[in-house]
């Protein structure tokens, strides 16, 4: 009989192997707040990683809204939404993302992980289908685990597969079929073609979920996302406070009243987990109107995106292609994406080493992504010393 003696020698088997296979992640530790610069170990570093896409996460305003929402409205609420957790910063929250993204409401989350949790299962049931892209995010490959809806998956932003799905499920009687997709996808900063997607689902009956998360507040009018940009309608829109919104934490699904009003009733990450806390959800607000307006901050972000973009493929590394602030460097082995990050982070520039498993296994690479609050002089000193580590890692001649 296996014992815990032997459960935690199996748990140090699988640490080991994982060691082993170069793709132990380890956390550095940062001493001040999220931006542009960063404190590492005491020293300074050019930051390339965050989410933090306009620059928002230390911005004076979002921190006097947090501030001033704590001196009024307390710093926890000790209740989750529907029994005493419900402030009327709370559906301000709600209703002015809902008119921002051109929706009739929305309802909160801890995470956008927990909203992609939660909006399959109660909305859809067996006789139903999902049909989702094999990029996808882990929080949507959850969610719809998670709901008895039979799955179709298609290749990613492949519409000829999609289309055939579409025919599947039908074939299979399905009832209601839902497409998921991210906007964004985060690995590679690719956009979903939601206009063709919108299109097939049309003409099958189907729904569109859009999972925003990389794009809302960074693309299109107002920074009202991939919808917006591409000038595509989608029944369901998820999207996170933990990005372009500040990057603290919290999610949102935002869609037509009566499912916002049914997910209110049977969404198990709503019903069963803490409310926001008041400095977040007015830190949001206050958020909001900044990003709404925030044109300059969206043109200095592309402008600044096209900078990096060509200074990287003149020093000939291979990037994938694209426009999003997401600049992906491919670097093919897991252990050259780590020794890159090392010889980065010698010179002073931080970033991260993505490899299996959040991508696939021989297409590892370092994620840049760009951030309106980025100097120009800082992004020059950056891609010398992504030319240096490229040529001692090997990387480029
Ligand atoms: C970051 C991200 C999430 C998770 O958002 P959190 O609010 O951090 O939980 C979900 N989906 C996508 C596409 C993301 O990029």
């Amino acid at each position: 009989m296996a014992d815990t003696a032997d459960f935690l020698g199996h748990a140090a088997a699988e640490l080991a192997r994982i060691e082993a296979d170069g793709l132990t992640k380890r956390e550095r530790q940062i001493t001040g707040p999220q931006g542009g610069r960063i404190r590492v170990g005491g020293q300074g570093r050019i930051n390339l990683c965050a989410n933090n896409y306009l620059g928002l996460a230390d911005h004076p305003a979002l921190k006097r809204a947090a501030i001033e929402a704590m001196e009024t409205h307390g710093y926890g609420m000790a209740s989750v939404r529907f029994i005493c957790g419900t402030q009327d910063l709370h559906r301000r929250l709600e209703q002015r993302l809902a008119g921002w993204l051109g929706h009739d409401d929305s309802i909160l989350f801890a995470s956008c992980f927990d909203a992609n949790g939660a909006l399959f299962e109660p909305l859809l049931g067996p006789e139903d289908a999902i049909i989702s892209d094999a990029l996808n995010h882990a929080s949507i490959i959850d969610g719809i685990r998670l709901c008895k809806a039979r799955r179709y998956r298609y290749a990613n932003s492949d519409m000829a597969e999609l289309e055939a799905r579409l025919v599947e499920a039908r074939a299979d009687g399905a009832r209601f079929i839902l497409i998921a997709t991210d906007g964004v996808f985060s690995m590679d900063g690719y956009l979903a073609k939601l206009p063709e997607i919108r299109a097939l689902a049309d003409r099958h009956g189907a729904l569109v979920m859009v999972d925003d998360c990389h794009a809302t507040g960074i693309l299109g009018p107002k920074g009202a996302g991939t919808p917006a940009q591409l000038g595509a309608r989608v029944d369901l829109l998820t999207g996170t406070l933990g990005k372009a919104l500040g990057g603290a934490l919290g999610g949102y699904i935002a869609g037509p009243q009566p499912v916002i009003d049914l997910l209110r009733q049977r969404a198990r990450p709503y019903l069963f987990s803490n409310a926001l806390p008041p400095a977040i959800v007015a830190a949001a607000l206050a958020a909001i109107d900044l990003v709404e307006a925030a044109e300059d901050l969206r043109a200095a972000l592309a402008r600044k995106t096209g900078y990096w973009r060509t200074g990287l493929a003149e020093a000939g590394f291979e990037l994938l292609p694209g426009a999003h602030p997401i600049v992906p460097v491919m670097l093919g082995e897991a252990r050259m994406a780590q020794a890159m990050a090392e010889a980065l982070d010698r010179r002073g520039v931080h970033v991260a080493g993505f490899f299996f498993p959040v991508v696939p296994r021989g297409q590892a690479r370092i994620r840049t992504q760009m951030n309106a609050a980025i100097d120009m002089a800082d992004l020059d000193t950056a891609l010398d010393a992504f030319r240096a580590a490229g040529r001692e890692t090997g990387a480029i001649r």
